[in-house]
């Protein structure tokens, strides 16, 4: 019995390659879009339409098997072309299937053409999940975190705020209910719950690495574990510290004599103090390099850049400032030579 061809990338809008995650972000997208409650009159029938559509893709593409089954049809089928799976196939293989008119599955929402591929699949893993067995993985949650340069290098902890996925407490995470798609969480078969967890940051970061915190993910359903956490570590400038990349920067004044004869003098660093050498003739704008003084690296540590700007002293006393006449006595008198 010939059916409609339907194009379960063209519903879902993404591109044939699509991967795991970008599926499942179109997915949520649309049906939210087109869940049935958010219209109204004409609108809600064809939302409802829509929406069954939506989730008849997902089921199918978000499913590794479903989708290897599905994209062993081919490619040139378009969306409306009359299909036939008994004769369908690359190549003109044959495919044989028996019985697809035994599933009735309208009560899912379901399309004839998905019931003539997977009906009996389908039907299979209903009686598995109805018999409670059913359990999966929580999902992995990406995050990122600001730290400070000093939380950075010593480490810290901190109370994090997490928007996790959960398994939807109307369906059991099952996405179906009632002999249809859930509305509660649109079926998507989770719910975004908000946490709060503790989580200690060890020492010794760096910017961009990813922080792996096993079972702070999204709750796992049935025997399940529950998901990872992926911290994305940032880094925040803070305590007078440029941050670029794992070197940082801030500014060094130093006073006219200084920056004449040089010196030697004491800088504080994210590490403690560090003895500095300047030599003679520093200029201002000049960038000192102190290394192995900046935010960890994958390997060692980056480099602290100290950017001079010569100032004079708050206050001069009346030798200093003959003194300061004598060079200017001295200078005038080079220039007119
Ligand atoms: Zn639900």
């Amino acid at each position: 019995m010939p059916v409609k061809f339907i194009d379960y990338y063209e519903v879902l809008k993404v591109p044939r390659a699509a991967s795991e995650k970008e599926i499942k972000q179109a997915y949520r997208k649309l049906a939210r879009e087109h869940h049935p409650d958010l219209h109204q009159g004409d609108a809600k029938a064809a939302a409802e339409e829509k929406f069954k559509l939506i989730n008849e893709a997902y089921e199918v593409l978000s499913d590794a098997e479903k989708r290897a089954k599905y994209d062993r049809l081919g490619k040139n089928w378009k969306a409306g072309d009359e299909f036939d799976f008994d004769h369908a196939g690359p190549g003109g293989r044959t495919y044989t299937y028996h019985g697809p008119a035994d599933f009735d599955l309208g009560g899912f929402g379901f399309s004839d053409f998905f019931a003539s591929i997977f009906g009996e699949d389908f039907a299979h893993n209903r009686q598995n999940s109805g018999s409670g067995q059913m359990s999966y993985r929580g999902e992995d949650i990406d995050a990122e975190i600001s730290l400070t340069v000093d939380e950075l290098i010593h480490g810290t902890e901190k109370e994090l705020r997490l928007s996790a996925p959960s398994p939807c407490s109307v369906c059991g995470g099952q996405r179906f209910s009632r002999g249809g798609v859930c509305r509660s969480c649109a079926g998507t078969g989770v719910t975004e719950e908000t946490k709060k967890v503790k989580v200690k940051i060890p020492a010794r970061l760096h910017p961009g690495a990813s922080l792996r915190l096993k079972g702070l993910g999204g709750k796992g359903y049935g025997n399940g574990p529950d998901g990872d956490l992926y911290l994305r570590i940032k880094a925040t400038p803070s305590g007078g510290w440029q941050v670029n990349g794992s070197d940082l920067e801030t500014e060094l004044v130093i006073y006219p004599d200084q920056a004449v004869l040089g010196d030697k003098t004491q800088v504080p660093t994210p590490h403690g103090p560090v003895q500095l050498k300047l030599q003679p003739g520093l200029h201002s704008g000049q960038r000192l390099r102190i290394r192995e003084k900046g935010l960890p690296k994958e390997s060692g540590f980056g480099d602290l850049y100290l950017r001079v700007r010569i100032d004079i002293p708050p206050e001069q006393t009346e030798a200093e400032k003959e003194l300061y006449q004598k060079i200017r006595d001295l200078r005038q008198n080079n220039e007119n030579r």
